[in-house]
């Protein structure tokens, strides 16, 4: 086993994935209707290409994509488009959705399948890939194919698979590894032959044996890493940095050090795009918390509402305080159970009252332990003071915009003081007036 070197600052929060990260994945079947958001990526909306009262089959395309920085759709199921209207949204925004009644025939559109699908040219992978609407389903959501297709001139060194799970709670991945450890190593080569990579690695965390082992078995000549298991090892700068030794540069992009970064759930969905012709219409979510009485990892379709994914394992056992999707760090609470699984929800996790409660910020005693674990090099502590007072301009100056929002800062504080949320504040502002000014 290599172990590769590591990265500035992190933490070691309680980790909270023992009530899933053994169980197996289970199959959860879908809801009579399913809400489809045409933005489940970064970049701009998909744009319908279906109409009320079109009837529709499993896999078909709902949405093309925006632009090159979009995704396309497709229908998780067979059934008919009753609506075309905005819905709730797990980023707590309402955005407008392909709602689909389920005839619960499960009938597929015609899938374009490949035995062999790394014989395929560059050109047709990438091709693929694109119309299949595969997003970085770590949570980022950037485009895979937009990704793996770098500027021109510059042909990728590295491409790094990641599975370094490192949010507290989540196993989603883990169980990919360890379950469908085959489609990963086929997604990876897909990707390396697509870039043009050179050298391709798969990196784990160092307390994930089994899937290790479970990758190491299938990987052939494709080189497996395990890095230390230190809150955000996940982060692509950080799995970067610790595979490579290269820092991507301020305000820079991973391509710069001639690295890209794709997370192994979509590195199987590049397999089942490409080998089996599904477009990414399903995803493993981790759905857990002590409200739960079967806490797991489910394979839930894209469009599922959370009320139905948690009615169907047996609902909530006792009171809940909050719901969270996409993690205990960096996820956002959800104010309306019909929000939908979308390609992005790595993990919803519902916590009791009392548990996870937001305590009063105390003023800050320059103790810099957020300086300490912050692993983009910032000072927390000043953004944040930057964010509060609408300084935006000294913000920028301080790299606000190389801040990765792991949450660590904010989780070491021991004046629990709102540092992501005045730091996140103070981005969305920057780029808001760069986008006024260009
Ligand atoms: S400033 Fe940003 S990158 Fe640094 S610890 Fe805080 S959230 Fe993470
Ligand atoms: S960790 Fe909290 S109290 Fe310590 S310097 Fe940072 S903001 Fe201030």
């Amino acid at each position: 086993m290599r172990r590769v070197g590591s990265f500035f600052g992190g933490i070691y929060p309680k980790s909270a994935k023992a009530s899933t990260a053994g169980t197996p994945i289970q199959l959860l079947g879908a809801p009579e209707t399913l809400v489809v958001p045409l933005l489940q990526h970064s970049g701009v909306e998909a744009r319908p290409v279906v109409a009320k009262g079109d009837e529709v089959l499993k896999g078909q395309l709902l949405a093309e994509a925006g632009d090159a920085m979009s995704a396309p759709v497709h229908s998780p199921v067979s059934g008919k488009v009753v609506a075309i209207e905005p819905r709730a949204h797990q980023s707590g925004h309402s955005i407008t959705a392909i709602v689909i009644e389920n005839d619960g025939n499960d009938t597929w559109v015609e899938r374009n399948s490949h035995p062999d699908p790394v014989q395929l040219d560059s050109k047709t992978i990438l091709h693929r890939i694109r119309e299949a609407g595969i997003v970085g389903m770590g949570g980022e959501g950037y485009p895979t194919a937009e990704k793996l297709n770098p500027p021109k001139g510059i042909t990728p060194d590295y491409l790094i698979i990641n599975g370094c799970e490192c949010d507290p709670y989540s196993t989603c991945d883990l169980r990919v590894m360890i379950e469908y450890a085959e489609d990963v190593i086929l997604g990876a080569k897909l990707m390396a032959k697509a870039s043009g990579a050179r050298k391709v690695f798969i990196a784990l965390g160092n307390n994930t044996p089994e899937a290790y082992a479970a990758i190491k078995a299938k990987a052939g000549s494709i080189e497996v890493v395990t890095l230390p298991a230190r809150y955000p090892n996940g982060g692509e700068r950080q799995v970067i940095q610790s595979v490579t030794g290269k820092e991507v540069p301020s305000g820079g992009l991973p391509h710069q050090v001639g690295a890209l970064v794709v997370n192994v759930a979509t590195a199987r969905a590049v397999a089942l795009a490409l080998r089996d012709g599904e477009p990414l219409i399903s995803r493993v979510v981790t759905i857990t918390g002590q409200p739960l009485s079967q806490p797991g990892n489910y394979l839930i379709p894209i469009g599922t509402p959370l009320e139905h994914v948690v009615q169907t394992i047996s609902g909530f056992g006792q009171e809940v305080s909050k719901v969270v999707v996409g993690g205990a760090m960096i996820g956002g609470a959800q104010f309306d159970l019909q929000t939908p699984v979308t390609k992005t929800a790595t993990c919803v996790i519902a916590f009791a009252p009392g548990e996870n409660t937001t305590p009063d910020a105390m003023p800050c005693i320059r103790c810099a332990r957020c300086v300490d674990v912050c692993p983009a090099n910032l000072l927390p502590l000043k953004l944040e003071a930057f964010g509060l007072n609408e300084r935006f301009d000294d913000a920028r100056e301080f790299g606000a915009l190389d801040c990765i929002e792991c949450g660590a800062c904010e989780y070491i504080c021991p004046s629990k003081r709102p540092l992501l949320q005045y730091i996140r504040f103070a981005k969305m502002e920057i780029v808001a007036r760069d986008k006024i000014s260009s």
